[in-house]
């Protein structure tokens, strides 16, 4: 059995953050979410929220080393000794970088990255629902578009290095939750990473 050290990559809008949590709930491992810590400190109105918001608001990444610094604490956290899934970081070079230099002073790896593989026509269509519904204030067509270009330019590249290292599993993201997390659930299974 190999331990979940997993991260699922995805644009915005293919539903990674909704498959993260059921993945990570199916394998008892947290679900470490860099959008979820940020969104929570906005709404809480802490220093690290008022530090964020602009940022977020028009779509653009946070600076590298306050990220990084916030997923080393989480990370660092009994409950992320055995295993987690992180969604939404590393997300450029830099970060992958950083867990790397993190991970490697533990003496651990990421195991397996889950690449959420969704049409941008399709992901478009589901954040303009997903504003309509949640009212986020980053899902704006200004800030959608910014954060689908950041995706393809500074995000995609990762996925080479992850998979130079023969650790992606592509994953069609187009179909019911459950499918989609049956076919993730698959190809975890197929590298040794099971409940
Ligand atoms: P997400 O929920 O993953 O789409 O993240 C929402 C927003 O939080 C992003 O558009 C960024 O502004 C910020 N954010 C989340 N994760 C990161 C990260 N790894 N690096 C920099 N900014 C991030």
């Amino acid at each position: 059995m190999t331990a979940a050290r997993l991260l699922i990559v995805g644009p915005q809008g293919s539903g990674k953050g909704t498959q993260g949590v059921r993945i990570a709930e199916a394998l008892g491992v947290p679900a470490v979410s860099t959008g979820d810590v940020f969104r929570a400190n906005v709404k809480e109105g802490t220093e690290l929220g008022q530090q964020v918001k602009a940022i977020i608001d028009a779509g653009d990444l946070v600076p590298d080393e306050l990220t990084s610094a916030i997923v080393r604490d989480r990370l660092a956290q009994g409950d992320a000794a055995g295993g987690f899934l992180l969604d939404g970081y590393p997300r450029n070079l830099a970060q992958v970088a950083d867990l790397d230099a993190f991970l490697g002073g533990r003496g651990e790896e990421l195991t397996g990255v889950i690449e959420l593989v969704v049409p941008r026509e399709e992901s478009i269509a589901r954040l303009s629902k997903r504003a309509a519904e949640q009212g986020r204030d980053d899902d704006n067509e200004e800030s959608i578009a910014k954060r689908l270009s950041i995706y393809e330019n500074e995000t995609a590249p990762i996925l080479d290095v992850f998979r130079e290292r023969g650790i992606v599993d592509q994953i069609d993201g187009v179909g019911s939750l459950d499918e989609i997390t049956e076919r993730i659930t698959a190809a975890l299974t197929a590298r040794g990473i099971t409940a």
